[in-house]
């Protein structure tokens, strides 16, 4: 198993993000399986190398941590993270209401909250924790959401995904209005399963990809076009979904256990896993290459500047 980290941490203000940056023309942008180098700045081009990540069969499962936030009772986080798949999984594709041929799932429940991927067979979760008191990773800027995607890095098949909310250091807020002092988290759900279901960070700066945003702002909520674009022609409504360079498979049937098999805590070892040889690396087939991605949405603005 190799395991690598990337994070993408992009911080900037919001009059360089909307004035100063050339962007190329409306494009959307597949996470793929090859770590474009820390130079690479997602607010000019996508990043192609490799092969774009994609999900398997027609769901995918979440589990929101039970202990859910201090801001955030559990069953609004619960139906905040269905209304961010949501988004994607109803984007109208076809201007009539085909929709995509990919969906989320609420498994319910976890007690695990931390990011993790159990190989060799183990059961998993795909959980959605809140930081309550500190955030692990130490940018320079205001990071407020942080997804973490596991995939096979032969084939760009996603195996799982975790998802972090930073509710130590921002205040969040959803409904109708989000007050000038407080981040939308509809929107930050939106933007966050984005990345679950395979997408990077977009070049567009109306984009929900789009990988900043600035309190009070509502604008992450809704797909543009850039957005649906990528959900219609990755997981299409004829139920193919897209390997990339214009290859299709159709999807199987909707199933939104976790690779391995749906569990609630941490830690599940494989049963065939012999703890003696554990090191010793994989026996055939690529399925224990899996190389986990982060890509964090960051806030606009607060830049220290000298
Ligand atoms: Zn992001």
């Amino acid at each position: 198993m190799r395991r690598a980290a990337l994070s993408t941490l992009i911080g900037l203000g919001a009059a360089l993000a909307l004035s100063s940056v050339a962007t190329t023309a409306a494009a959307y942008c597949r996470t793929t399986t090859v770590l474009p180098p820390s130079s690479y700045d997602p607010r000019k081009s996508c990043w192609t190398d490799g092969k774009p990540l994609f999900w398997r069969n027609r769901c995918l499962g979440f589990s929101v941590n039970q202990a859910a936030s201090k801001q955030v009772p559990y069953g609004d986080a619960v139906t905040l993270v269905t209304q961010g798949f949501a988004a994607w999984s109803n984007a109208d594709c076809d201007g009539a209401g085909a929709r995509p041929s990919l969906e989320a799932r609420d498994n319910g429940p976890v007690t695990c909250d931390v990011v993790e991927y159990n190989k060799n067979g183990a059961r998993n979760q795909n959980v959605v924790v809140f930081r309550e008191s500190g955030w692990a990773a130490k940018d320079a800027y205001n990071t407020l959401g942080l997804t973490t995607v596991t995939f096979n890095v032969d084939t760009g098949e996603v195996f799982g995904f975790d998802m972090e909310i930073n509710a130590a250091d921002h205040k969040l807020a959803w409904g109708a209005t989000v007050p000038k002092d407080s981040y939308d988290l509809e929107g930050i759900f939106v933007h966050e399963a984005g990345h679950a279901l395979g997408f990077a960070h977009d070049t567009t700066a109306t984009s929900t990809m789009f990988p900043v945003q600035k309190p009070g702002d509502l604008a992450l909520r809704s797909l543009d076009t850039t957005d649906v674009k990528g959900m219609c022609e990755t997981y299409r409504s004829d139920g193919k979904h897209s390997l990339g360079g214009g290859a299709v498979f159709e999807a199987p049937a909707c199933d939104p256990a976790p690779r391995g098999g749906f569990i609630t805590t941490c830690g599940d070892k494989a049963p065939e896993e012999d703890p003696g040889c554990a090191a010793s690396g994989r026996t055939g087939g690529g399925a224990g290459l899996a190389l986990p991605l982060l890509a964090a949405l960051t806030v606009a603005l607060r830049r220290r500047r000298r």
